[in-house]
Order: C-alpha cells, then sequence, then structure tokens
C-alpha cells in the first residue's frame, strides 16, 4: 500500500477569509522550517507530515496521525469553487477534502450554500473552519500557538456564549439543509457529523485543531481513496498559458500515479482531445535556488501524485482549463481514453444545458 497525500480545497463565500486562511496554512508550514516545512508546487502546497506533526503537536497523535499513513496534506492554493465547477470531468473533483470556510459573524451567505451544493454534487466531504472568531465581541486574543479550546476556555463567559450562539447558527443551518454537524471538540463520529473549527485567519487560532482534524478524517475514512497500488495516471487541468521561454503550458494537479516525460499525455480541448507527449514537466525551484526571477522552474523526468505541475508543450494550445488529464506509455491505450475524455466532457456540457450551473 502506496497512500499519496490527500488534496485540500479551500472554499466559501467572499470575504469570509479563504485567502487569508490559505496564507496562514502557507505561513505555518513556513514557520515550521526545521521540521520540514513547506515544498511549493505549482498551484499547490505541500505541507508534510513532519511539519503537521509539529504544528499540531499532541493533537496530532489524539486525531490518528500517529499511524503516519498520509505523507501529509497538498493544498490547493487557489480559493474559490471555480476549481469544482471549471471541471468538466463527470462527478470528479481535484479535491479529496474541502475546507468550507464560514464568517463567525455573518453565518451561512449566498455563496456558502453555492460551495456547499458543489460539494455535495461532488461527495466531497468537507470541515468547516469557522473564521474570524478574534472579531466576536469581547473577544481577547491568544497567541496562535495556543490551541482553540483552550483559547475559548480563557475567554469571558459571555464571550464563550457568544460564540456557542454562532456556532449553533451554523449547526442550525447545517441540519435544515440534511447535515449533522458539531464543534470539533464534541464531535463523537467524524463519519457521521461535520466538524466545525473554530480558526482565525488573523492571529492564527484554531490553525493546528483545523489541520489535524484534516489529517485524522483524511487518514482513518480516505484510505483505500489515497492507495496508489494499480492506480491509473490521471489529474485535471488548473490553468492553461503562454509562459515566456517555454510556450504553451498547462498548470495540473495531478491526482493519481505516475506522470512520466515520455508518457503521451491526454487533454480535452473544446471539440477534440490533445494527445501530446510533453516537451517538459516543470516543478518550481525551491526558494533559495532561484537566483533569477525569470527561471522560475525546474524540469524534472517523473513525477509522483499527488503535485501540482506544469507541462509545456505547443500541443496544448486550446486545452480547457478543467478538463481531466490522462497519462499512459502505452500508445494502445490512445484510443480508450480519448473516448473516455470525449464522454466526461460530453456529459457535462449536457448537465449545463439543462440545469444551467454545474
Ligand atoms: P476571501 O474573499 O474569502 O478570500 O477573504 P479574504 O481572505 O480576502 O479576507 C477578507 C477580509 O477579511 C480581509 O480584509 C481579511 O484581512 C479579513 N480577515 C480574514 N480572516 C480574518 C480573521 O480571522 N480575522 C479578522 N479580523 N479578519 C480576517
Amino acid at each position: 500500500m502506496h497512500i499519496r497525500q490527500p488534496i485540500v480545497a479551500v472554499l466559501g463565500h467572499v470575504d469570509s477569509g479563504k485567502t487569508s486562511l490559505l496564507d496562514k496554512i502557507r505561513g505555518t508550514g513556513v514557520q515550521a522550517r526545521e521540521a520540514g516545512g513547506i515544498t511549493q508546487h505549482i498551484g499547490a502546497s505541500f505541507l508534510p507530515t513532519e511539519t503537521l506533526k509539529k504544528v499540531c503537536g499532541p493533537l496530532f497523535a489524539k486525531m490518528g496521525g500517529e499511524n503516519q499513513e498520509i505523507p501529509g496534506l497538498l493544498v490547493i492554493d487557489t480559493p474559490g469553487h471555480e476549481i469544482f465547477t471549471n471541471l468538466r470531468a463527470r462527478g470528479g473533483s481535484a479535491a479529496d477534502i474541502a475546507i468550507l470556510v464560514i464568517d463567525v459573524n455573518r453565518g451561512f451567505q449566498p455563496q456558502t450554500n453555492e460551495s456547499l451544493k458543489i460539494l455535495q454534487s461532488r461527495k466531497v466531504p468537507f470541515v468547516i473552519a469557522l473564521n474570524k472568531v478574534d472579531m466576536v465581541s469581547g473577544w481577547k486574543k491568544n497567541p496562535p500557538t495556543k490551541f482553540i479550546t483552550q483559547s475559548v476556555k480563557e475567554q469571558d463567559s459571555f464571550v464563550q456564549t457568544a460564540l456557542d450562539e454562532l456556532l449553533y447558527n451554523v449547526v442550525g443551518t447545517l441540519s435544515v439543509l440534511g447535515y449533522n454537524s458539531e464543534a470539533f471538540y464534541r464531535v463523537k463520529d467524524f463519519l457521521k457529523e461535520v466538524a466545525i473549527v473554530p480558526v482565525s485567519a488573523r492571529s492564527g487560532e484554531g490553525m493546528p485543531e483545523l489541520l489535524a482534524v484534516l489529517v485524522g478524517l483524511t487518514q482513518q475514512y480516505m484510505q483505500k481513496k489515497l492507495d496508489q497500488t494499480e492506480k491509473q495516471t490521471r489529474g485535471i487541468v488548473l490553468e492553461v498559458k503562454e509562459e515566456i521561454g517555454l510556450g504553451m503550458t498547462a498548470n495540473i494537479i495531478l491526482i493519481d500515479g505516475t506522470l512520466k516525460k515520455s508518457d503521451f499525455i491526454l487533454v480535452a480541448k473544446r471539440d477534440s482531445v490533445i494527445v501530446t507527449k510533453p516537451k517538459a514537466i516543470l516543478l518550481p525551484k525551491p526558494l533559495d535556488e532561484m537566483r533569477d526571477p525569470r527561471d522560475k522552474f525546474r524540469p524534472v523526468n517523473e513525477v509522483v501524485a499527488a503535485a501540482g505541475i506544469k507541462i509545456a508543450s505547443p500541443d496544448l494550445e486550446g486545452a480547457l482549463p478543467g478538463s481531466p488529464v490522462y497519462a499512459t506509455t502505452d500508445e494502445s491505450k490512445i484510443e480508450e481514453f480519448k473516448k473516455l475524455i470525449e464522454s466526461e466532457m460530453k456529459s457535462v456540457f449536457i448537465k449545463t444545458d439543462t440545469k444551467g450551473v454545474i
């Protein structure tokens, strides 16, 4: 069994704090430099287990992290539900798990509902980050290293009551929508209840818990999905663009398998399927090796999922963001994958016509 890192996406209403939360997650990784730090991918950041262990402290073991099967978390850097809605792969998702961010003082907002519908339709499990707890009236800030449960206990009782009320507003709305949910420290069964983690993307309070809950959930319940034994190499196109010195490129989240430079790569364009051998597979250079800002990438011959990568090839002109990606060394399989992509694309366009949204 070889378990890959789960892919995490962040979504929620505008201004709920998605970008700040992602910045904080990256910052937390950078601070844990001596533990293993953080590795920059294309469009994603990788937090290795050692880093998560350091950040989460004793919580890591408590949440089931001590089995140490997942090698860390790959967090997609761009927030927003475009990651899901652009995704043309049938029922699929670039993410294995999501963080749904809700502003504690505002509760459910229109795009919170939209995000939830998307997660539902894609069958992506999620955790709620109840953000901006530092904005709860009367909140006394604690150092970010402090666990949120401790932070809450140290608040005046009227603040604790206010937080509970705000939290139970969210629980109430979710229950109307058919979800059981609870503050993560009161959750009894993580399979039946959505965990709500109060956090502040500004002060950092609650971040260790949020990461520990993600590790615990993926570690305990996603092993089969994450196991790479005999997994077909596949991914999703996030972005297609021309880069100086590289020509046409596609940023891809590699979800499963190993992508080799010698592989045939298949992606969709509007009315056909592109089959290409990449000119280069690229990863970002580590910061300390980047002498010239124009020279950002390093070529590799192969890359193992999960990863955020860039491939360069003149054939990528017209490739569609959101397209599924398949790769194979076996030329005789090309037709099979072409058909697969065509049927995935067709099914999505029909869906778009009838429902108008995803
Ligand atoms: P996004 O639109 O969901 O990506 O939200 P942003 O991350 O851009 O945040 C929107 C605003 O809320 C910005 O002014 C942030 O500084 C602020 N913000 C985000 N998280 C927090 C938080 O935890 N506490 C406070 N006080 N402000 C926050």
